[in-house]
């Protein structure tokens, strides 16, 4: 059968130790690769360039684009200053994400936002978020887990009226690795999940384009909660049916 090509959007991991410290290497978490495989696509890794010519091909091989975790969106791409509690960032990923998701969205291929990627995508369209959940009076719950990865630790809320709901339902619980997120959604988008403290937990782009965005990690989860594997299924279904055959 014929399968989709998912491409996983890279990032850098700079040896700490070994036999070639600083080393920089290109990377992803085997999870997400992992998820892909079990959810019926093939998974590709997509290097950080930063020549737009090959990100626009680089798009153009897939059938759809996870966008991953990793660092802090730099706030000046959303008219910030940074403040005191403000993550690592690397202008050098954001310039790749933000041409990614361009092409992506160009050429109508569906793209699934994890993490840092649900951020990066509502500030590539134009919202914005809080540099750290402190900065957000009503946010008490803790997002940032020192639980294990694949543990869920609170519920998120889900919103009638989205692909999210007809996943997952009403409801669900999820793990939480995150210290920001989505203050100003971006216009074009709605929120489809939150958390009871008010915190944006997924997003969709309205229309007939296919955009989801989370800010827990499901691709942690989806080996042992079929609902987690779920998202990735529908979303791997949704890349081979929009597929273009050549
Ligand atoms: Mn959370």
């Amino acid at each position: 059968m014929m399968k989709p090509i998912i491409g996983i959007s890279g990032g850098h991991l700079i040896d700490s130790g070994g036999r070639f410290p600083g080393y920089k290497r290109a990377y992803v978490n085997d999870d997400y690769v992992q998820s892909v495989v079990k959810a019926g696509g093939i998974p590709y890794i997509i290097p950080v360039v930063d020549d737009e010519a090959v990100i626009e091909q680089q798009i153009q091989q897939l059938d759809g684009l996870i966008l991953s975790g990793g660092d802090d969106v730099s706030p000046l791409l959303y008219g910030e200053e940074p403040l005191t509690k403000l993550g690592p960032t690397s202008p050098e990923r954001d310039a790749f994400d933000k041409l990614l998701i361009k092409y992506a969205i160009d050429q109508k291929k569906p793209i699934l936002a994890i993490c840092r990627g649900v951020q990066i995508l509502n500030v590539a369209f134009g919202g914005s978020l809080y540099q750290d959940l402190s900065y957000k009076e009503e946010a008490n719950i803790r997002h940032d887990q020192y639980s294990r990865t694949d543990m869920p630790t609170h519920n998120v809320i889900i919103h009638e009226d989205s692909k999210l709901f007809a996943i997952l339902g009403r409801s669900a619980l999820v793990n939480s690795f995150h210290h920001q997120a989505i203050k100003c959604v971006a216009e074009g988008f709605k929120v489809t999940a939150t958390a009871r403290d008010g915190v944006i937990e997924a997003i969709e782009k309205e229309g007939e384009d296919y955009v989801v965005g989370v800010q827990w990690h499901p691709e942690m989860m989806a080996a042992k909660t079929p609902a987690m594997l779920a998202l990735f299924r529908n979303f791997v279904e949704e890349a081979l049916r929009r597929k273009t055959f050549v």
